[in-house]
C-alpha cells in the first residue's frame, strides 16, 4: 500500500484515515492511493470524482471548498476513501464474479448478488456493477467500526484473524460499565492501540 499526495493531504490522511486501519496488516494490500487536486493527478488520471481503476489505483481528487475548513472535509472523504479500497479488496481478494466468497459475502450481509452492469444504482449518475458497490459501502461501514459482525469475515481476505470477536466486545461493554472513569479511560487507550474500530462498538 503506497499513498501519494501533497504534505497537506498525506498529514490530514494519516491523522484522520490512517487509525482507521489500525490492527489491520494491509502487507498483502498492492493498491496505491492518490490525494491530489484535480488538475495535479498524474497524466490520463485527471477527473472530479474518487475513482478505483483496476488493478490497484485509487485516485481521491481534492477539492478546496471555500469557507469549509480542510479538517471538515478530510473528514467527509473519510468514507469515500474507505469505499475506494473497498472495490480494490473485492478485486483483489474476492475472486471471480459470484465465487464462494461472494456468495459467503452476500449471505452475511443480507444481499442478492448482481454483477450487471448498470446505470440504475441509487446516487450513481454512471454505470456501476450493483454488487461492487454494495460491498465498498459495507466494507467501508466495517472500516468506520459500523460492521462489527463482518470483521472476521473481512480480516480473513488477507489471511488475518478477527481483532476481536463479538464476544470480546459483548465483555468489553460489561466491564466500561463496571469501571470508574479512570479504569474506562485506560481500557479506551489500550484498545485504541490495538484497534480504535472496536471503540465505535461501546
Ligand atoms: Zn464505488
Amino acid at each position: 500500500m503506497k499513498v501519494f499526495g501533497k504534505t497537506e493531504y498525506l498529514n490530514l490522511y494519516y491523522r484522520y484515515f490512517a487509525p482507521l486501519l489500525a490492527g489491520i496488516d494491509t502487507s498483502s494490500w498492492d493498491v496505491l492511493l492518490y490525494l491530489w487536486p484535480s488538475e495535479e493527478m498524474p497524466k490520463g488520471m485527471q477527473g472530479t470524482r474518487p475513482v478505483f481503476s483496476p488493478p490497484k489505483t485509487i485516485r481521491i481528487p481534492i477539492v478546496h471548498l471555500p469557507n469549509v475548513a480542510m479538517e471538515t472535509y478530510a473528514k467527509s472523504q473519510e468514507s469515500i476513501i474507505a469505499h475506494e479500497y473497498g472495490h480494490y479488496v473485492h478485486t483483489a481478494f474476492m475472486g471471480k464474479d459470484g465465487s464462494e466468497k461472494w456468495q459467503e459475502w452476500a449471505e452475511l450481509t443480507g444481499s442478492s448478488l448482481d454483477f450487471q452492469w448498470t446505470e440504475k444504482y441509487a446516487a450513481h449518475p454512471y454505470r456501476v456493477v450493483p454488487s461492487y458497490e454494495d460491498f465498498a459501502w459495507d466494507f467501508s461501514f466495517w472500516l468506520q467500526g459500523k460492521r462489527w459482525h463482518m470483521e472476521q469475515f473481512y480480516m480473513s481476505l488477507w489471511g488475518q484473524e478477527a481483532k476481536a470477536t463479538t464476544e470480546n466486545i459483548a465483555i468489553f461493554r460489561k466491564m466500561i460499565k463496571e469501571l470508574g472513569k479512570v479504569g474506562q479511560g485506560r481500557l479506551r487507550e489500550l484498545i485504541e492501540k490495538d484497534n480504535p474500530r472496536a471503540l465505535l462498538y461501546l
